[in-house]
């Protein structure tokens, strides 16, 4: 199958299905948004947004996350995984936002950048969400299920998966896009074992594709292994017959 005709797959499976995903993360504003995906870095959604509201009420803006400190900070994310680093990171984060960019989030991916703890799948995540620019983040599931179902080829690096992501979508679902293959990646395409069995892309995954080619190959072989120990077998029964009946003859001679 051609690569154009399985993002036309794919695009079509999903607009139709899931017109209008969204993240899973608990915001009520772009500085909401931004601290939950530094926080999201290795860890679940679903215990990022268990520790937010109590962080959010202690620290509701960038001007009251400026003023505290990593120590405190830490106090209110320290079940999140690598929180030391993410506590300097929102610290220096806040502090950056109020002196630099008068507490307000910057919109262009250098800027947001700059930021302590904000890389670029943090800042295609900004950008693309809060400021619709045509932006697609990969994360550890965009990269996975981007290369399994064949919509990239030969990507190696996140980068790699969003250019190529960047250069076959339609511009307008790049942010959506973003949404659905994590969504498939985290309940459906999963790391270890991928639930091809009820998977609705199965039929136009090159993964899929690949796994069934070489389960039907290996079978073929494994037949064609018995096939010829049967014929073996029965040569030497065939022999041990004709031996036998050789005997009886020569015995009533
Ligand atoms: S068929 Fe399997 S490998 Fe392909 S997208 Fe679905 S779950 Fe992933």
């Amino acid at each position: 199958m051609l690569k154009a005709e399985r993002y036309r797959h794919f695009l079509d499976y999903f607009i139709k299905n899931q017109p209008a995903p969204v993240t899973e993360l608990h915001y009520n504003n772009p500085y909401q948004l931004l601290v939950a995906v530094i926080l999201s870095a290795q860890c679940t959604d679903k215990r990022i947004n268990q520790i937010t509201p109590a962080l959010f009420e202690r620290f509701p803006d960038a001007e009251s996350l400026a003023a505290s400190n990593s120590e405190e900070i830490f106090t209110y994310i320290r079940s999140v995984s690598y929180p030391n680093n993410k506590a300097k990171h929102l610290a220096g984060m806040g502090k950056m936002l109020v002196e630099v960019f008068n507490g307000q989030i910057p919109s262009g991916l250098d800027d947001l950048q700059k930021l302590p703890g904000v890389g670029r799948k943090t800042a295609n995540v900004i950008a693309s969400v809060i400021f619709d620019a045509p932006t697609i983040a990969v994360d550890t599931h965009v990269f996975r299920v981007a290369n399994r179902i064949g919509l990239t080829t030969r990507a190696r690096t996140p980068l790699a998966v969003e250019l190529q992501l960047t250069e076959h979508l339609p511009k307008e679902t790049l942010g959506v896009a973003h949404h659905w293959l994590i969504l498939h990646g985290r309940y459906i395409c999963v790391a270890r074992s991928p639930k091809c069995e009820i998977c609705p892309l199965s039929w136009f995954c090159k993964y899929y594709q690949q796994i069934n080619t070489e389960t039907a190959l290996q079978k073929a072989e494994a037949l064609k292994i018995r096939k010829a120990k049967d014929a073996k077998k029965k040569k030497a029964l065939n022999t041990i017959s004709k031996q036998l009946a050789k005997r009886s003859v020569d015995k009533d001679i």
